[in-house]
């Protein structure tokens, strides 16, 4: 078996002894003579599943009580669509655009109301975070909406907006469970899971109970319906099964590793490797400013396209693999997720200084 170091933004790098354990309960899960695949979700072997998987996340994110942890399909991008059709009494809401991602969520969201752009960093490629500490916030706004962690472009807020009382969303998709948070802070705060946490397919949407209701917009579909969703246990109908215990393979390992205090302590450690390096490099550049750095998401260039395709080939070559930056911005891209050991981070930084000195 040969594993490559693998940097890709999602579907992405998962825990080595997570895939050895659900690989060696393929063919008979716990005695129950079935993979969990091929279980009913109505079993009792599958609802410990996914009970003992929403304990685990709400004690890793020590997450209140008057929230709901939904697992739901239809990825990060189905909510796009789901949070305006549920929030928005007003059909007014704010959005921050600070990447592709939010971009898309504040188009989608123009369908069902009035969605106004508050701030913005597209003037500069969205390389950084907007000072988001006195926005025009509307008066009448359902909401404040974020993307907490731009998997493109490598930004993070380090500092919550200022939405002056309104309701805050974040898609936390590249920073789930990347450090602790205080949920206390969102109305809702949800992600797609194939980037720290498990295979793709599911979001996991953490709803505070007073915005699950059945004023919902007219025409919103029943499965977007929180309430459908949330009365179910996220068992409306047959769920990402398998998603769901792999997910919950990943909690388990969460927190035998330390929670989240220690997985922050790492990826600050890993990416600290990284930037340490771009920033006395005279090859390499990040394109980030550096105090709104993502601790996830690395983009870096060289500032010659051809010079980049070079080093994404011969990276992977030795074993460094997916690399390339996203195809709206070029150049180079390492996401260094949980499951990333300080290992592939200085195999990365030890091929990148190589490469630096053979092509000066
Ligand atoms: N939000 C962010 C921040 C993302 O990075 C992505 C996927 N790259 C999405 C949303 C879309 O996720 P999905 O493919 O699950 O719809």
């Amino acid at each position: 078996m040969s594993r490559v170091y693998n940097f890709s933004a999602g579907p992405a790098v998962l825990p080595e002894e997570v895939l050895k354990e659900v690989a060696e309960e393929m063919m008979d899960y716990q005695g129950s003579g079935m993979s969990v695949m091929e279980m009913s979700h109505r079993s009792a072997d599958f609802q410990k599943i996914i009970d003992e998987a929403e304990q685990d996340l709400r004690d890793l994110m020590k997450i209140p009580d008057n929230y709901k942890v939904l697992f739901l399909q239809g990825g990060a991008s189905q909510q796009f669509a789901a949070i305006p059709m549920n929030l928005m009494k007003n059909k007014v809401a704010d959005y921050i655009v600070t990447g592709q991602w939010a971009k898309k969520a504040y188009q989608e969201a123009q369908k069902y109301g009035k969605a106004n752009k508050i701030a913005s960093s597209e003037d500069k490629t969205f390389s950084y975070i907007p000072d988001c500490s006195d926005l025009p916030i509307s008066p009448d706004a359902d909401y404040v909406y974020i993307c907490e962690n731009n998997t493109i472009y490598g930004t993070k807020f380090k500092k919550l907006p200022n939405t002056k009382g309104k309701t805050l969303v974040a898609d936390v998709s590249s920073c789930f469970l990347s450090e602790p948070v205080d949920v206390s802070k969102y109305g809702i705060i949800y992600g797609g899971v194939q980037k720290n946490i498990g295979p793709a397919g599911m979001v996991i949407s953490i709803i505070r109970e007073d915005l699950i209701t059945d004023d919902v917009l007219e025409g919103t579909p029943t499965m977007l319906k929180f309430k459908t969703q949330a009365d179910a246990g996220s068992l409306y109908n047959t769920p990402n099964c398998y998603c769901i215990y792999v997910c919950g393979k990943v909690f388990k390992w969460l927190k035998k590793m330390g929670g989240l205090e220690e997985m922050q302590r790492r990826n600050i450690e890993k990416a600290k490797i990284l930037y340490d390096f771009l920033d006395q490099s005279k090859l390499f550049k990040g394109t980030v400013v550096p105090e709104d750095r993502s601790l996830m998401n690395v983009p870096f260039v060289t500032g010659d396209k051809d010079m980049d395709a070079k080093f994404v080939k011969e990276a992977k070559e030795a074993g460094l693999v997916n690399l390339k930056g996203h195809r709206t911005v070029g150049g180079m891209r390492a996401s260094i997720y949980n499951a990333m050991p300080k290992e592939g981070v200085e195999a990365l930084v030890a091929f990148m200084k190589k490469f630096e000195e053979e092509n000066a």
